[in-house]
């Protein structure tokens, strides 16, 4: 099954029906708004696929809008791969790219006015007195002496604070809310801090820079968001988001909705710890494919289109849940079945020769790039006395359940003839070299005339027109479900992750686009990576065919 067409329902989807039914809203606006300081990853496209899809299905508008106002952690390459990625999971955004920063000399103003209202006040205490003032979850805390400076004098230092006459880490303007709030976030809250940072988008203009809460709502406010979406754990600072708008002078009154985030097994999800893995070199870099970002998927075969699949399957809620790493996989794997042509590799070569097969004698066969699709046709594969098979798909001796090639019996070659293995060569650790064949000239295409019945099929490449291929196969990063949980998450890398293999191609899959998945028959979905050249090819393995870790747990 491919995308499913059907628009989705969540509770934030009933809210909205609900606005525009009571005339709330005409138009609705939605926004995505990351912080340019690491690349994309899942939880964020189940956010995007979100604001994009309800835009999209109301006929509305979803702004991109870089929440930058952390110059020391963000970085335009980052700006750069966010746009990227957004475009490539099939989304467009409404107008220009916005920044935050865009903002700064409005947000400069509604700070001034705050301080004009006694709202704000700057606070010169230092960060342990004022961890001690905070109080705890239990206790209130208690008001800074700078708390009723008047507004006057807090003008003036806040123009300090701008002009660069106090040090980073000396004040902060703070807002004056209630010191005894049940709510952390509502306790004189930070609004701006000094920061000598230069700014990729606004360069050396500013040396004091607004906080996460106080810059968000309002630029929600300036940008027309009806319905600002975001995670759970900016619940308690929906208070500080109203609190703000209904202290300045702006005519839009957005409303902030939460909802879970996306937690997947067997990864990690937070940019910190994923700037971790790169800078420490778990992984070759962000888009490494082994990754949970948009990149790395990308990179290791998944479509956008079995992305925006499984965002649709998780749904959106307020339930806080861990999501299956199988029902990514299976989104791809659903959607590859269908979609991807079929081609045949080998992944570690064992080569196998047909001695009654004439001479030097050649034939393309005809091979169908989909078993169940006729549309997408056929291509020739060369067929000749010598190719590759699977080694593993070898055995001297086996039992019944082995439906491959045992010695002394038959097996079909894929798309190609009945062969029967007749005796096999070894090298002096007693490796199997070689396996020396007969084949049934007569069964091309049909059963042999005999009424022979012949059940296993294996695939095989050519061996003189194979390809040579890096085949890097790719398993999950971590070898527990939930590696936040360890005390190191580093610790429960699984050292398996990437496995490499030399294996042998058929011809046509020289010319395939990257990111573009096939089916390795019998083997997996893979698609060429981007390491791959003129003389060098290089695949991944995106999925298997079948879900190993579904049965390794079930024992
Ligand atoms: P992190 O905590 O890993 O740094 P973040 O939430 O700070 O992530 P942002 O760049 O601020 O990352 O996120 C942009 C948007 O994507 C926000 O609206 C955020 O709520 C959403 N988002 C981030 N992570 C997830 C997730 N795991 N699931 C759903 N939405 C997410
Ligand atoms: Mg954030």
């Amino acid at each position: 099954m491919a995308e499913t067409d059907s628009r989705p329902t969540n509770f934030i989807r009933q809210i909205i029906d609900k606005d525009i039914n009571e005339g709330l809203h005409t138009t609705i606006q939605t926004r995505f708004p990351p912080e340019p300081n690491g690349y994309l990853h899942i939880g964020h496209a189940k956010s995007i696929c979100l604001n994009f899809g309800i835009a999209q299905d109301y006929h509305g508008h979803c702004n991109l809008r870089f929440d930058d106002t952390n110059p020391e952690k963000e970085d335009i390459d980052y700006v750069n791969s966010i746009q990227q990625d957004v475009n490539w999971l099939g989304f467009s955004w409404s107008g220009e790219v916005r920044y935050s920063s865009n903002y700064f000399d409005q947000l400069y103003a509604f700070a001034v006015e705050l301080i004009n209202k006694g709202l704000a006040y700057v606070d010169f205490s230092t960060q342990e007195q004022m961890r001690e003032l905070r109080g705890t979850l239990k206790e209130p805390g208690k008001n800074s002496q700078y708390r009723d400076t008047s507004a006057t004098e807090n003008l003036a230092l806040f123009e300090k604070m701008r002009n660069g006459e106090f040090k980073e880490g000396e004040c902060l303007l703070r807002a004056k809310i209630d010191m005894s709030s049940p709510f952390m976030c509502m306790r004189d809250p930070a609004l701006y801090r000094v920061r000598f940072a230069h700014h990729h988008q606004t360069g050396d203009k500013w040396c004091i820079y607004p906080m996460y809460d106080f810059t968000h709502c309002i630029s929600d406010a300036i940008e027309g968001i009806t319905h600002s979406l975001c995670t759970l754990e900016f619940q308690d600072n929906r208070r500080l988001y109203d609190w703000v708008l209904s202290n300045i002078t702006i005519d839009s009154t957005p409303h902030q909705y939460e909802f879970s985030r996306l937690n997947l097994e067997y990864t990690v999800l937070s940019k910190r710890k994923l700037i971790q893995l790169v800078e420490d070199n778990q992984v070759s870099g962000w888009d490494d494919p082994r990754m949970p970002t948009v990149a790395g998927l990308r990179r290791r075969g998944y479509t956008s289109a079995s992305i925006r699949e499984f965002c649709k399957r998780i749904g959106v809620t307020k339930m806080d849940n861990m999501v299956e790493m199988s029902v990514l996989e299976a989104c791809l794997r659903e959607e590859l079945n269908a979609q991807a042509p079929r081609a045949m590799a080998v992944l570690e070569p064992l080569k196998l020769v047909i001695e009654n097969y004439q001479g030097s004698e050649v034939e393309n066969l005809s091979a169908a790039n989909h078993p169940a699709n006729e549309s997408m046709g056929s291509r020739e594969v060369p067929f000749g006395r010598e190719i590759f098979i699977e080694a593993e798909d070898f055995k001297e001796e086996a039992n019944k359940k082995f439906k491959r090639l045992v010695l002394g019996k038959e097996v079909r070659l894929r798309n190609a003839y009945v062969i029967k293995a007749e005796r096999v060569e070894k090298d002096e650790q007693g490796n199997i070299t070689t396996v020396y064949c007969s084949y049934d000239k007569d069964t091309l295409g049909k059963d042999p005339a005999d009424g022979r019945k012949v059940k296993g099929v294996i695939h095989w490449v050519s061996a003189s027109h194979g390809v040579p291929a890096e085949i890097r196969l790719y398993d999950r990063l971590f070898k527990v479900p939930n590696p936040a949980a360890e005390q190191d998450f580093l610790d429960s890398i699984n050292e398996e992750s990437l496995v490499v293999k030399q294996g042998i191609v058929e011809p046509s899959l020289v010319d395939v686009q990257l990111n573009t998945p096939m089916q390795f028959e019998r083997t997996g979905y893979f698609c060429k990576d981007q390491d791959s050249a003129a003389d060098r090819l290089v695949f991944n393995r995106a999925v298997g065919l079948r879900d190993t870790w579904a049965r390794m747990d079930q024992g």
